[in-house]
């Protein structure tokens, strides 16, 4: 029976007030055996409500649970431990779907569908080519049916952003034949990079990517940047430990072949740098993209509410040449 009472506490969290009440049953009872019926008395003059123990031991079918004796009270305290031990050291982090929407193993770099006018393995850290900037810094949009009034508003408010920091200008599409059609009823977070002609989706999973921060940062995308992190001269400020990447995912990490700056350096806080356990083994225990500054802690794009002041110069100066300020 102490078995099964033990058990019963290890799985049904409720029980610890339960355990705690039996414990205190169990002393006080000593207490009167020794001392007599003064407190008993005195304890059941109070008109006091039955204590809560009862109410549980009654429904819960556990009984003579005062008769414990400190000695098997104890050993069960003690197995009780181990137990939650064995159960907090055997558990492991659940990966947020805000993380597995944008880390999607069959995509370039986790959420890229597709480059303008790129093969793989040419990528950089913002897209060459004036051709693949949308002209004058101008984005034609349309929501598709899927996106709610709630989502439409939080891009709209990721848009804003670009707004007030950059030269980029988001548009209801008019007649336009080069937009971006966001939906949120795609699999997963992902954007093309720059313009490829004609409709591209941007897709913002309702499940998972509707954050400010993801939907900034697919924007980013959409209007020719890469990853932060992927970036030629990465290797100066992180150190990707692949033997902590999921398999067949390495490639994820790959720098860019062909790059160039925009007018900014290495930033950890680039609204475009993925989290320290993107494609891990382990989510939360196994780091795969670890700063050389051991003061930095990465935080994943979705936590972020703004682009860095980084993110927007850089694409001023990639627009300078087609906005008109
Ligand atoms: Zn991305």
């Amino acid at each position: 029976m102490n078995i099964l009472y033990v058990l019963y506490v290890y799985f049904q969290p409720d029980a610890i007030i339960l355990f705690l009440y039996c414990k205190r049953k169990t002393f006080i009872s000593g207490k009167q055996q020794v001392k007599g019926s003064r407190r008993q008395k005195r304890v059941h003059s109070d008109n006091e409500p039955p204590p809560i123990y009862k109410r549980h031991r009654e429904r819960t079918s556990i009984p003579h649970i005062t008769s414990l004796t400190p000695s098997v009270y104890h050993f069960s305290m003690l197995l009780v431990t181990l137990l939650a031990v064995v159960a907090v050291a055997g558990a492991t982090p659940a990966v947020p779907r805000a993380a597995t929407a944008m880390y999607n193993p069959d995509l370039f770099q986790g959420d890229i569908k597709g480059i303008a006018g790129q093969e793989p393995g040419k990528e950089r850290a913002a897209i060459l080519g004036e051709q693949y900037l949308w002209p004058g810094g101008v984005v034609p949009y349309v929501f598709g049916n899927s996106v709610n009034s709630y989502e439409r508003s939080l891009i709209i408010s990721a848009m804003d952003d670009f707004h007030a920091r950059t030269c980029i200008r988001f548009v209801e599409r008019t007649s336009q034949s080069n937009y971006i059609e966001i939906v949120s009823n795609d699999s997963g977070c992902w954007s093309y990079v720059g313009t490829i002609g004609g409709k591209q989706r941007v897709s913002l999973d309702s499940n998972g990517c509707m954050y400010k921060g993801t939907v900034i940062h697919e924007l980013m995308h959409a209007i020719g940047f890469y990853h932060e992190h992927c970036r030629n001269d990465r290797d100066s400020y992180v150190t990707i430990h692949y033997e902590n990447v999921q398999a067949g995912m390495e490639s994820q990490f790959n720098k860019d072949t062909y790059w160039q700056y925009v007018g900014e350096g290495y930033n950890y806080e680039s609204i475009m740098h993925y989290g320290t356990y993107a494609f891990s083994v382990q989510w939360g225990v196994a780091k795969t993209i670890v700063p050389t500054d051991p003061n930095v802690i990465l935080t994943e794009a979705y936590d972020k509410l703004q682009m860095a002041q980084s993110d927007a110069n850089q694409i001023n100066n990639l627009y300078r040449n087609q906005c008109s300020f």
